[in-house]
């Protein structure tokens, strides 16, 4: 597989390159796959599906088998994913995806593990060290440096907003030693962001040392996040009519989102052959993709902060993928956009806990409620008030289609049909917001071993100012060369 720019379609790379460049430095774009292979029907129409390390082998292999041979990338899988991502039914129609089992409890372990292990396999001849440099708004941080930690030929550079993130997530990033440094930035993400981009494209900094990314603009990270959208979609495919009753239902996936990397992976399996329907693009407060979707207009803005803090992102940066792949018009296709307010996450934990015994955590949340409002009569309402514009208006004690974002996707008729079933990608353990859930339902959920344990070691990030002088400073004279 070749990889090409967003900025410049005449690029033609490596898998190699786009892992070590992370992004294009002639260009500021992001590297994309030329093409999305189908992968072949015998084995997307196995039954029973086959398994996630099968699925994660057969994807992998299109997209970095003439550069990694198929026993190294076996073994990458291997390594990478020792854990697994269970298909949860909530209700007849909800499935809850759970990609907390990691070692960090959150999804990005999925794509972290997985990068970590091709740098390190594509660095394994060279003798200057490679320098991971990542922005992070919560939980990237924590899952790229326990990916990488202890790997040999590389160090990693954390970059976090200071007091933006929970006490929990900063244990976990600023407690590594060794190749892992966390910077506590006097500023947002976007300022993280900011930080990490000037890096990357300051020729004097890139002369002297070996660079890379390690944000979701790494497309190793995105490409295996795709594994789990395809394992998904072909379990609740075989299982569906026994829970539902629906044949052939068009199965919607609701991706909490904040920079939109997670969705990305999922355009890339539905391309590839993903038996889903469509998505709902779900936010927070930072409502930029769903504003797109709705007016047409791309504002970037900063960012705000919210309860689900690892989806505070107000300039999205994977919106340039997702734009290189796909125009407005079908975008407006394939998305439902939908946004959820704090008091709303906080309602929408109680009532899947009262509902269905089950503990979302907040980013999870705001997916769960999407796809509820969606599949209770938003859509519906939504198609009737925009297909006859003179109906009477709404009655003042109706409930407003609450966040759903004036857009009709391809796959309205059959949520209104009732034909659709909905996968909801809860991204993170619900202890990990042990405060937020607890406000909301009245349980604390118990921590697991591997979090609890880093709560007792010491803290040992480097505060440092907004400023790419004193960031450029710190890097001249902490990394080797
Ligand atoms: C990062 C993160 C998200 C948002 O994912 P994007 O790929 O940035 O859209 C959602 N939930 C959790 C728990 C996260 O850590």
């Amino acid at each position: 597989m070749f990889y090409t720019d967003t900025r410049d379609s005449s690029v033609q790379i490596s898998f190699r390159q786009a892992v070590l460049d992370g992004m294009s430095t002639q260009t500021g774009g992001l590297y994309i796959p030329v093409s999305y292979p189908g992968l072949p029907k015998p084995f997307l129409n196995k039954i029973p599906e086959p398994s996630f390390r099968d699925i994660a082998f057969e994807i992998a292999r299109l997209y970095a088998g003439r550069e990694i041979p198929d026993g190294d990338l076996e073994a990458i899988i291997a390594d990478a994913y020792p854990f697994f991502s269970p298909v949860v039914p909530l209700d007849t129609v909800t499935y809850s995806l759970e990609l907390f089992h990691g070692p960090t409890c959150a999804f990005k372990d999925f794509g972290a593990r997985f990068m970590a292990r091709c740098m390190s396999w594509f660095n394994r001849d060279e003798k200057a060290p490679l320098h991971i440099l990542v922005a992070t708004s919560g939980d990237t941080g924590s899952a790229v440096g326990s990916a990488f930690h202890q790997v040999p030929g590389l160090d990693v550079t954390i970059l976090y907003p200071a007091g933006k993130i929970s006490p929990l997530q900063e244990k976990q990033l600023s407690t590594f030693d060794g190749n892992v440094c966390a910077l506590k930035v006097n500023g947002t993400f976007d300022d993280c962001q900011r930080l990490v981009k000037t890096a990357f494209t300051d020729s004097d900094l890139r002369k002297r040392f070996r660079l890379s990314s390690a944000n979701s603009i790494n497309i190793s990270r995105l490409l295996p996040q795709s594994f789990y959208y395809m394992y998904a979609s072909l379990v609740v495919r075989n299982r569906a009519w026994r829970d539902s009753k629906i044949e052939n239902p068009a199965i919607i996936v609701s991706v909490p989102s904040g920079n939109f990397g997670n969705l990305t992976s999922g355009l890339i399996a539905r391309a590839m052959g993903a038996p889903i329907a469509g998505f709902i693009a779900a936010t927070n407060a930072n409502r930029t993709v769903p504003d797109w979707i709705a007016t047409g207009e791309y504002a970037p803005r900063p960012s705000v902060q919210t309860l689900s803090n690892a989806m505070d992102v107000g300039a999205p940066s994977n919106f340039e993928r997702i734009h290189a792949m796909y125009d407005l018009d079908r975008a407006r296709a394939l998305f439902a956009a939908y946004w959820l307010d704090d008091l709303g996450t906080l309602e929408a934990i109680k009532a899947c806990h009262t509902r269905t015994g089950y503990i979302l955590d907040p980013h999870g949340a705001v997916a769960w409620q999407a796809w509820s409002d969606i599949r209770n009569g938003a859509m519906e309402h939504l198609v009737k008030a925009l297909s006859n514009p003179d109906a009477a208006p709404r009655k003042a004690d109706e409930k407003p289609a609450s966040g759903l974002m004036p857009n009709i996707p391809e796959w309205a008729g059959a949520v209104v049909k009732k034909q659709a079933v909905g996968i909801v990608l809860e991204t993170a353990h619900p202890a990990k917001f042990g405060d937020t859930v607890k406000l909301a339902c009245g349980r604390e959920p118990s921590l697991p071993d591997r979090l609890e344990r880093v709560l007792h070691l010491p803290d040992r990030a480097v505060s440092m100012e907004a400023d790419y002088n004193q960031f450029k400073y710190w890097m001249r004279t902490n990394l080797q060369a």
